[in-house]
């Protein structure tokens, strides 16, 4: 209730009322609040869960002579250090998105909820399962074995609820295995335990590699960078980037500082992890998505505590990894810094954890390493420098040869349009056919890159041709075939890639009522099925989104294919990301037109990042590569620089078509994403906020484009609608606070204000 002389006073973001701005609240001395704490506050009679971000001994002017109240509890005490609150103000301002939106999509997922139900010094007890080191115990049935070596591949320990209830182990089988001695329970404190290179497990830690000299020379210069540097490693595949990363790391740790590493997707977490746990121990910190939200919670508190114990860590993780909350970084390192996963499209904020670690490494004095074979056309043009506004706060480091001279894989290419003329009507060209059909004889392995999963891409009709789309999306249903919840084997059905809708084949064509319908485009199923019909005895692996399911799902099939139970893995996309395997000799792409003619800004910046980031899988080991491309368009600008392996000159001439066209990196656009329940609610919606904007807009010598449909006008049952603003420089965007602006929508249509589209 209203105080007289409250001891000093509080600012807070609240996630009610409007963004962007902070409520003073009396400061209870009784709590001892400070900045960084998660308090509960009441606003128009209601609890809300707020965040301190500063304090004062005066009222502020604004509030004086007005009721104000205190807060009633802190939730959670030191839950976010100042220089972190920097980087999310940063956040919030770069991506146009409110605060508490936010701090909300940077804590783990559960956070303030959790917080609110547990107040400090309270929490729910979390039992973590460990190996333990030092018993002379054997298990003595198969099952304890599963779950030892289960533990040992999750880096030594586990969360019990997650033991229980994502990998199915009795709680009694776990209780007979710790009055045994083979394992330890811990309450209330994370699986990572053990200080950084501290080698607790029972095998020893690996030593580094001798660094090559274009290594050596990166490490040295990483090093000597001031703080705040960001750095571009550009190295072929397989030149030792992550070697780089390693020692840098372990430079950083030995001297007291944190280390972050990111990898786009979950699926190259494991080996990355994997890689760090071998050189540093268990202690690494894993976080990301495909974890349980009582694991990251876990994860974060660790952070939290060796920030407070100035202990240095070293995190591994996705996109939200970039916001741990670990205090004296000294070292981001960004894998794979081209690839798109790294941006966030929805829920707002809409942020790029390249732009985020950028931020944090300026806010925080860390170095940031940005390693890809195929750099982003954003990041390379940092790299430059000189007149007409090249920035040049990057610094480049070149790693131009694989490790032990090995050659990059040549290209060769297959006209798909001269197998026609030949009367070869096959999907599988004459020379793959030939390539794969040699594979057994020599031991090797081949990765063929498909770019749809599914069986068919998608099915017209006989009699009118129209395409059969998705009742709920405004796009062409894909054909399945078989493993389908209760189907039959081999059966046919319809599925949307986008809302995940399931269908029956039988039914009629929406327009003419025939029921004769023909099938188009091969998915990853299809060429399975032809390979193993044309090439009797070859081993295949599924390598898709249906078939790596699941935490381990990219991991299992991965270690299957590495052990040699299969010739070839078919798969999408996630075929070319990372993978380091020594008998893949071949790369193949089946139908590489697909992925060319997509109109987009970035189409052949990333149709190229992919072909080159595949052809990188083959010739790791000892024997040499050849990457084997089928196109009806060899002529293609794209397919032309992926023959002759000169991504520089590539990104030169993009970039002067960039230039030329006044588009990013050289203008600024930003997309306003709207959905709603109907195309005329959502689309009189989009008209009323284009005119609310345009002023502004045009104010600025900024263009706006639009209203317009959606490239996918209806998504699961809801219109889209967009605006896109074009504006010339890196000025801030001229748009209303996000909140004004969500305010001013009709109910059910929601807003998503994506400030740099990588889709337009
Ligand atoms: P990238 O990350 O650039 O694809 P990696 O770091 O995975 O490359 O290295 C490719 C392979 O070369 C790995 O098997 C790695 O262990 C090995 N390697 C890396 N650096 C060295 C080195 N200095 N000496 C010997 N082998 C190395
Ligand atoms: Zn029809
Ligand atoms: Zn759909």
């Amino acid at each position: 209730m209203p105080r007289t002389a409250p001891p000093g006073w509080l600012e807070v973001w609240l996630e009610a009322g409007r963004e962007g701005r902070t409520f003073t609240y009396a400061n209870p001395k009784a709590l001892g609040i400070g900045v960084g704490d998660l308090v509960r506050v009441h606003l128009q009679g209601r609890p809300h869960t707020g965040l301190v971000v500063a304090t004062a001994m005066a009222c502020p002017a604004a509030m004086e002579g007005r009721p104000i109240l205190s807060v009633e509890a802190v939730l959670q005490s030191a839950a976010v250090d100042p220089h972190w609150q920097a980087l999310l103000e940063a956040v919030a301002r770069d991506c146009h998105a409110g605060l508490f939106r936010t701090l909300k999509s940077a804590l783990p997922p559960g956070w303030l909820g959790q917080a609110r139900r547990a107040p400090a010094g309270q929490g729910r007890v979390l039992w973590t399962v460990r190996l333990n080191p030092d018993t002379g115990v054997v298990a003595t049935h198969p099952r304890q074995q599963e779950l030892l070596d289960h533990l040992a591949s999750h880096g030594g320990a586990r969360l019990l609820r997650d033991l229980v209830q994502e990998a199915g182990f009795g709680r009694s089988l776990i209780g007979t295995m710790e009055r045994r001695g083979l394992l330890l329970k811990e309450a209330g404190r994370g699986p990572l335990k053990a200080g950084v290179g501290g080698g607790d497990g029972p095998t020893p830690l690996e030593p580094p590699q001798r660094a090559s000299p274009a290594q050596a020379e990166a490490m040295a210069v990483i090093a000597d960078a001031p703080p705040g540097q960001a750095l571009l490693l550009w190295g072929v595949t397989g030149s030792g980037k992550t070697e780089v990363y390693l020692q840098a790391a372990a430079r950083e740790l030995a001297a007291g500082r944190s280390v972050l590493i990111l990898a786009p997707e979950i699926g190259l977490i494991p080996q990355l992890l994997d890689r760090c746990r071998r050189r540093f121990g268990a202690a690494v910190i894993e976080y990301h998505s495909g974890m349980g939200d009582a694991e990251r919670v876990v994860a974060w508190r660790r952070c939290l505590e060796a920030t407070g114990q100035r202990e240095a860590c070293l995190a591994v993780g996705t996109r939200s990894a970039v916001f741990l909350p670990l205090g004296h970084l000294g070292l981001i390192v960004l894998d794979e810094e081209h690839d798109a996963s790294y941006k966030q499209e929805s829920p707002m904020p809409c942020y790029h954890a390249r732009e985020v670690a950028r931020l944090r490494a300026r806010l925080s004095g860390a170095r940031l390493v940005l390693g890809s074979a195929t750099p982003s056309l954003e990041t390379w043009w940092r790299c430059q420098s000189g007149p007409q506004g090249l920035p040049g706060d990057t610094r480049l480091l070149p790693l131009p040869e694989r490790i032990g001279q090995r050659p990059l894989p040549p290209v060769r290419l297959v006209d798909m349009r001269q197998e026609l003329v030949d009367g070869h009507r096959r999907l599988i060209s004459r020379p793959l056919m030939a390539r794969l059909e040699r594979l057994k004889e020599t031991g090797e392995q081949a990765v063929v890159l498909v770019p749809r999963r599914g069986y068919r891409s998608f099915l017209s009709c006989r009699s009118c041709g129209e395409v059969v789309l998705c009742p709920h999306c405004d796009v062409a249903l894909t054909v399945h075939r078989g493993a389908r919840a209760g189907g039959q084997e081999g059966r046919e059905w319809l599925r949307c890639h986008w809302c995940d809708h399931r269908q029956e084949m039988g039914d009629r064509c929406g327009h003419c009522g025939s029921t004769a319908f023909k099938p188009f485009g091969a998915g990853t199923q299809r060429v399975m099925e032809q390979l193993a019909t044309e090439l009797e005895g070859l081993r295949l692996i599924r390598f898709d989104r249906d078939t790596t399911r699941g935490r381990d799902g990219h991991r299992r099939l991965l270690e299957r294919f590495a052990a040699g139970e299969a010739d070839v893995l078919v798969g999408t996309q996630m075929l070319a990301k990372g993978m380091d395997l020594p008998a893949v000799t071949l790369a193949a792409v089946l139908a590489a037109d697909g992925l060319l003619h997509r109109p987009d800004l970035r189409a052949s910046e990333q149709c190229l990042q992919l072909l080159l980031q595949l052809a990188g899988r083959a010739g790791r080991g000892e024997r040499p590569g050849e990457v084997l491309v089928q196109t009806y368009s060899p002529d293609h600008p794209v397919i032309r620089h992926l023959v002759d392996g000169r991504y520089g000159a590539f990104l030169a001439e993009e970039l002067e078509l960039r230039r030329q066209g006044g588009m990013v990196p050289f203008g600024r656009a930003c997309l306003l994403r709207l959905a709603g329940p109907t195309a005329s609610g959502t689309a009189t919606a989009a008209a009323a906020l284009a005119e609310r904007i345009r002023p502004a807009v045009e104010g600025a010598g900024w263009v706006l484009i639009g209203p317009a449909p959606a490239p996918v006008a209806r998504v699961a049952g809801r219109s889209r609608w967009q605006l896109l603003l074009h504006g010339t420089g890196l000025a801030t965007l001229p748009l209303p606070p996000e909140g004004d602006l969500r305010r001013a929508l009709p109910p059910g249509v929601s807003l998503t204000i994506d400030p740099d589209p990588l889709d337009l």
